[in-house]
């Protein structure tokens, strides 16, 4: 009965969970949903900003509109968001986690796929 209810619970949390591109504030660590722009808090993410050099822009308010923080496209990184911080737009870190591949799970499998893909390259000469 425990365990079941257990089950739901994660569930529940699973599919209340989303997978989004955020950008984190270096100082205040709040977690930026892209797409979301201009945001409650009076922080805002401008794209492709012209002479940036920079994917995004952000301005977070904690920092001012003086100091903003230049992302380029592939140091973005996924989070899992929470309902509650996904219908705001930002979050702490909490509330947005990001997505961690464990290289050292994956490893073996990539392994034992490489090596398969090698012997079966040699059966066929
Ligand atoms: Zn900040």
């Amino acid at each position: 009965m425990r365990r079941a209810e257990q089950r739901i619970e994660s569930e529940r949390v699973l599919t209340m969970a989303f997978v989004r591109h955020c950008l984190e504030c270096p100082k205040c660590q709040t977690r930026y949903l892209i797409g979301f722009s201009p945001y409650v808090n009076g922080s805002y993410v401008m794209r492709n900003a012209p002479g940036s050099g920079a994917e995004y822009v952000l301005y977070c308010y904690c920092r001012g509109p003086f100091a903003p923080t230049l992302w380029k496209d592939d140091e973005v990184k996924s989070y899992e968001v929470s309902k509650k911080a996904h219908d705001r737009g930002f979050g702490a870190p909490e509330e947005i986690v990001q997505i961690r591949y464990n290289s050292a799970d994956s490893m073996p499998l990539d392994r034992r796929e490489l090596i398969r893909s090698i012997l079966a390259d040699r059966a066929r000469h």
